[in-house]
């Protein structure tokens, strides 16, 4: 499958990763949007949103229970905000389900 982010996952395309585990990875924005911006991704491919199970949803649980640590790591002190876009009405580019951390300015809402 050609897909972006599973290239990124398995090393063939290099990333500037700030975490990783077996299930997991986090690495820097190429086109930061935010003083900070993080994308976690499942190692897994899962296209987006609408494809989250409840027999893969523990993926997802972990990308959120490592949220507070990777913002720690990163000096990340004054919040953060958490973006998923699903579906080209939302703006995803890459359809491999992520998660974007971001932070180091103020964000307002609603978002655009
Ligand atoms: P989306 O628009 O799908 O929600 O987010 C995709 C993100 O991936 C964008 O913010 C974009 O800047 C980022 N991106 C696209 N290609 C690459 C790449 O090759 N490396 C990295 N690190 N980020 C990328
Ligand atoms: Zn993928």
């Amino acid at each position: 499958m050609d897909c972006l982010f599973c290239a990124i996952a398995n090393g063939e395309i290099p990333s500037t990763k700030v975490y990783e585990d077996d299930q997991i990875l986090a690495f820097r924005d190429i086109d930061p949007q935010a003083p900070e911006h993080i994308l976690i991704i499942p190692k897994q491919h899962i296209k987006w949103a609408y494809d989250i199970t409840p027999e893969n949803a523990g993926v997802v649980a972990h990308i959120f229970a490592t949220i507070p640590r990777i913002a720690k790591d990163l000096g990340i002190e004054d919040g953060f905000r958490i973006v998923n876009n699903c579906g080209d009405i939302a703006g995803q580019s890459v359809k491999h389900l992520h998660f974007h951390l971001m932070a180091g300015r103020p964000f307002g809402w609603p978002a655009g």
